[in-house]
């Protein structure tokens, strides 16, 4: 009985995410033994240059070594309190010195939990109910935002999910990724009745989607002129894009930021801030409550503080753009090479090929991408040792520990498997 077959008899398909279970490409997930630098290695012993990176989480790699020897002087003193720590000061100092907007900051144990909580703070801090996010986007899988979602929810063609109240799903109004329009109307049909937008600034759920011309921008004075808050959830894209995230890059000042994976460095965390008089609305100083028992745990916080200092050392981020840049080129020549029109998004070390001729600016053409082909390709690329996600809607994260070797040849790889299927 192979491992898969094994653990469906104990765990719901076999997995505890449902994107793991490979259902959109085909066959058995892989199951992995270890993880070192740029590499995985599954149980047999196989290798694979791995671009999942833990789904976001790991840009200075697997098992890093000053990660791994922070934990290990941490572990020694114990693992959980339930009382207060230094090191959950070191953490939220850093968040507060890197990301622009955020002057306080709560942890929480993961993404989910981190907007579930945004949502609430929005809702009490405004005394409004309804909310606005983009289709496509994807927030984790609390009641409020399991409604057009992106991610697994996409890839398994369930966008919204039983069991979500309609009393609930009612509250969550749907505009369009890139269209302000889409926005303005909802804010007219819902007049002083929108508590919070929420978006990934750089969509990542329905594959890497950016965000065109001026439409942050338009988006963060809309809100400011509904009185409305703006919120970024940048659990992809913060610390991802640029050590403030994508509110640094774009230059955007959201009222609450949710952050998750990197900020863990591996280890399951998630966290929410803003400004200060918003923060302060929370228990125990104000009256909206929130509380975890594992929240602030000693070694979660161990992984964070390490991985946001390496990120916070002369020129990260540049190696890590010159780098994933790189492997865009490269794939882009490979595409043209062959007279391939495929769309590719990317934007520093995230990226998507999508196999959709043309481009994709919006949910409406990311759909349109053919899911078939991907899983071919993704077959092929695993097969001789490239792991991607095995979904269409997902980033391929590019990490620091990913050599020049590396990239050539997954170029290399790249350019062999798309030949193989559309050469002639
Ligand atoms: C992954 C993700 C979440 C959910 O985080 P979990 O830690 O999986 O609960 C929320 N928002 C975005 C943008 C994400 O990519």
């Amino acid at each position: 009985m192979s491992l898969f077959e094994e653990a469906k008899k104990y765990i719901p398909g076999g997995v505890n995410s449902p994107v793991r279970a490979f259902g959109s490409v085909g066959g058995e997930p892989v199951f992995i033994s270890k993880g070192k630098g740029s590499k995985i290695y599954d149980v047999k012993g196989k290798e694979y240059i791995d671009y999942v990176c833990s789904w976001g989480p790991l840009i200075v790699g697997h098992s890093n070594e000053r990660i791994v020897s922070r934990l290990k002087e941490v572990i020694e003193n114990g693992t959980s309190f339930g009382a207060p720590t230094e090191l959950e000061i070191e953490l939220a100092k850093l968040v507060v010195e890197y990301v622009p907007s955020i002057e306080m900051v709560r942890m929480v144990n993961s993404g989910t939990e981190a907007v579930m909580s945004a949502i609430r703070l929005a809702r009490a801090y405004t005394d409004r109910k309804k909310i606005v996010k983009f289709e496509g986007c994807y927030h984790g899988h609390s009641d409020s935002l399991l409604v057009k979602a992106g991610s697994g929810a996409l890839t398994f063609n369930q966008p919204s999910s039983p069991g979500v109240p309609d009393e609930f799903a009612k509250l969550t109004l749907i505009a369009d990724y890139n269209d302000i329009e889409s926005v303005k109307k909802l804010f007219k049909e819902n007049k002083d009745e929108i508590a919070a937008v929420i978006i990934e600034p750089v969509a990542g759920n329905m594959g890497v989607v950016l965000p065109k011309g001026n439409f942050l921008k338009e988006l963060e004075s809309v809100c400011k002129n509904e009185g409305t808050l703006l919120i970024f959830d940048e659990i992809i894209t913060g610390f991802r894009l640029a050590k403030g995230g994508a509110q640094e890059y774009f230059g955007i000042d959201p009222d609450i930021t949710t952050l998750g994976k990197i900020i863990g460095g591996g280890l399951p965390v998630g966290a929410y801030g803003g400004k200060k008089e918003i923060m302060e609305m929370i228990s125990p100083v104000g009256p909206v409550y929130q509380a975890g028992t594992l929240s602030g745990n000693p070694l979660a916080m161990a992984a964070g503080i390490e991985t946001l200092k390496i990120l916070g050392e002369e020129g990260f981020y540049d190696k890590l753009r010159e780098k994933s840049n790189k492997l865009w080129e490269g794939f882009r020549e490979n595409c043209n090479k062959l007279g391939l029109k495929f769309a590719f998004n990317c934007i520093e070390s995230m990226g998507s090929l999508f196999f959709k001729e043309g481009v994709v600016e919006s949910f409406a053409d990311a759909v349109e991408s053919d899911t078939k082909l991907y899983a071919t390709f993704f077959h092929k690329m695993l097969a001789k040792g490239i792991n991607l996600a095995p979904s269409q809607f997902e980033a391929m994260f590019v990490s620091s520990s990913h050599s020049e070797e590396d990239i050539d040849k997954t170029i290399k790889i790249h350019y062999e498997v798309l030949k193989e299927m559309f050469g002639n």
